[in-house]
């Protein structure tokens, strides 16, 4: 599911005083439940913003719940489903 990006919700670049812009909606984020990153716990849809001056990268407006958990059984196909098709996928604990 693709969604628009919130507008009415600013980011802004604290390095470069300027709001940041929004890039590209409906990212693939992998969350998972170590630092290491050995345990994959949850997929989410969210937006990428950018800013235009340093080009640092947020993922924001994630989707209220995630779309697949691990608990689910399709949630190791469908992660490697997309990793082959080359979706590229956000990874962070
Ligand atoms: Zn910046």
């Amino acid at each position: 599911m693709r969604r628009k990006g919130l507008n009415n919700m600013m980011r802004v670049c604290v390095n470069d005083n300027q709001k940041m812009v929004f890039t590209v909606s409906g990212v693939v984020a992998l969350e998972f439940k170590d630092r290491a990153r050995t345990q994959p716990y949850k997929l989410w849809h969210a937006d990428l913003y950018e800013c235009g001056k340093c080009g640092c990268q947020i993922l924001a407006d994630f989707g209220q719940v995630p779309y697949l958990e691990e608990f689910e059984p399709n949630f190791y196909e469908k992660l490697n489903e997309l990793k082959n098709k080359g979706k590229k996928i956000i990874e962070f604990y």
